[in-house]
């Protein structure tokens, strides 16, 4: 069984790695329907941390309508190009009340993957309980400090004690319903909290995470937030620049409005707004074309938000952690239902890498 999910993964490995290509193909044409799509449902976050652009947004703050998310939800839920819904944007998504019911409903209608980011202070007991019911499938922590002065420094506004305690019991309900989902990423920054609380990271966290359920740690680096920070110098040239988003994910805002991606914090690059039209047909618009345009015949530093972004240089990737550090599996869910339900996915992901493999060849011939 293992090694077929292995060769599974690494068959799966190969189809992306050609597909990606498509998009760095100066003369291709774009998918019909994003891959990824990101819905803002709150811009509201009840903490100013240190490296992100909160204090300098001044769009208006609010939460995405039910019955707007439950129509686009519909929506990506009949595109077989979509991997991937992400539950938040600029913003704290568990500020919004209705997001496991959000959840709930992008998985009856089919969506392969929830995911969403959070700093997890309002994790409470009923809100992990109801995420974890809704069957959420992924959960980015980002957990910035092991003692409570760095943590409070960087987390302006969160208490460390409090966001411990509501991890903890995350990953204690999980196990407690044996629930396959959700998968944990659990990042850290050390440029942030000193590398020297990295080890104290991986010490404290690492009997929590799950290897048979796919948690993993992640570390990052700081970023420039399109402009709002001025972390990093920009070192790759515009030659060699490419930005996945345009061509492969949409951000949408609560209010309705398309921007080209989540560090358009302030959401000056409009794109479309789906309270009035559909998501197709603005992915598709003339004006996310000539978005993508820009991209193809290197002209990214023409668009401001594009010209300060360290994103194509790779910067807010996450960095690889060794993986004997990495958790290890747990036995918590019953290994059968772990391996089938790890192969079924694996099935499932290489049935729609051909089918958009063939089609982008087939358009590209
Ligand atoms: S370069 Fe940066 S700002 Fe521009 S679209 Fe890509 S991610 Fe967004």
């Amino acid at each position: 069984m293992n090694l077929l999910l292995k060769l599974l993964n690494l068959l799966r490995k190969r189809i992306l790695v050609t597909s990606r290509r498509h998009y760095q193909w100066p003369l291709a044409a774009p998918l019909d329907f994003p891959r990824v799509v990101h819905i803002e449902n709150t811009n509201a976050c009840p903490a100013r941390c240190v490296m992100c652009s909160m204090d300098s947004m001044s769009r208006k703050v609010g939460i995405m309508d039910f019955a707007l998310f439950e129509r686009l939800i519909g929506e990506c839920a009949g595109r077989a190009e979509v991997r991937e819904v992400h539950l938040h944007g600029f913003g704290e998504p568990l500020v919004d009340k209705d997001l496991a019911r959000k959840v709930a409903l992008a998985k009856r209608l089919g969506i392969p993957f929830t995911y969403i980011v959070t700093n997890a202070f309002l994790l409470t007991e009923q809100a992990s309980y109801e995420l974890i019911r809704a069957g959420l499938d992924g959960i980015k922590f980002s957990f910035y400090g092991m003692t409570r002065e760095t943590y409070e420094k960087v987390h302006r506004h969160l208490h460390f004690e409090k966001t411990v305690q509501n991890i903890e019991r995350f990953f204690q309900m999980r196990d407690r319903l044996k629930a396959p989902n959700p998968l944990v990423r659990f990042q850290f920054c050390p440029d942030l909290a000193g590398p020297e609380e990295l080890p104290l990271f991986f010490q404290k966290w690492r009997p929590y995470l799950d290897a048979d359920r796919g948690d993993l740690f992640y570390t990052t680096g700081l970023h420039n937030w399109a402009g709002g920070k001025d972390y990093a110098a920009l070192k790759v040239p515009e030659h060699l620049r490419h930005c996945a988003w345009p061509f492969m994910h949409m951000q949408i805002l609560w209010d309705g409005r398309v921007i080209p991606c989540v560090f358009d914090y302030n959401g000056t690059v409009a794109l479309g707004d789906v309270t009035h039209d559909t998501i197709e047909e603005i992915w598709r618009s003339p004006r996310y074309e000539s978005f993508r345009e820009i991209w193809r015949q290197k002209r990214s530093a023409s668009v401001p938000i594009c010209a300060k972004c360290d994103d194509p240089d790779g910067i807010f990737h996450p960095r690889p952690v060794d993986a004997a550090l990495q958790p290890t599996a747990r036995r918590v869910i019953p290994q059968a239902n772990a391996r089938s339900r790890r192969l079924r996915f694996a099935f499932q992901d290489i049935r729609r890498d051909v089918k958009l493999e063939l089609k982008y060849r087939n358009r590209l011939t």
